[in-house]
């Protein structure tokens, strides 16, 4: 998308004429009608970066993820960044605003902060989610050695002859592998 796109404005003249005016870019109206306020032109930049960035996503050969937990730590400390970054922008422009009073500026600034700060919540609530899960296989894995070492003290102390406490201990792992695929 060029600075001047071949677009006309959408909006009417008060005589009910179509404008006919060139929409600002990224937009649908002309700067005559509401495209030259600072959030509309924010939100036409938001667009355009939006659609160059999904460009040349899709002349990529994409790769896929193969270590899901790397890659959220990975995107968890860029949007960490991104937040921290926004957070001092908001702090900013809010001591500026008096001076320059672009209220706009902030309210933007301020959204962007408070999507970001969204994201990473989200981020590490997945991230915490994936680590939890990781911890409960170790817990199964420290039940089924516990049930494993009892078995094995039982047979001990049962004084029976080696041959059948290998039997014993074959027949109860055969037991406990079925009932844990059941
Ligand atoms: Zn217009």
């Amino acid at each position: 998308m060029g600075n001047k796109q071949a677009i006309r404005c959408k909006a009417r003249r008060a005589s009910g004429k179509e404008c006919m005016n060139w929409a600002m870019s990224g937009q649908l109206v002309c700067k005559n009608h509401g495209g030259n306020t600072p959030q509309a032109k924010a939100k036409a930049q938001e667009r355009m970066m939006l659609e160059k960035a999904h460009d040349a996503v899709k002349r990529l050969d994409i790769e896929p993820v193969g270590d899901p937990l790397t890659a959220l730590s990975l995107v968890a400390g860029e949007l960490t960044a991104l937040k921290d970054f926004l957070r001092d922008k908001v702090e900013r422009v809010g001591e500026e605003i008096e001076a320059t009073d672009s209220t706009a500026e902030l309210r933007g600034a301020f959204t962007a902060y408070q999507t970001a700060l969204r994201d990473v919540v989200s981020t590490l609530a997945t991230i915490a989610r994936l680590k939890i899960d990781d911890r409960l296989v170790v817990v199964e894995q420290q039940k089924a050695d516990m049930i494993s070492a009892a078995i094995v003290a039982t047979l001990a102390e049962l004084k029976l002859d080696w041959e059948t406490q290998q039997r014993a201990k074959v027949g109860v792992v055969k037991r406990l592998r079925i009932a844990a695929s059941a």
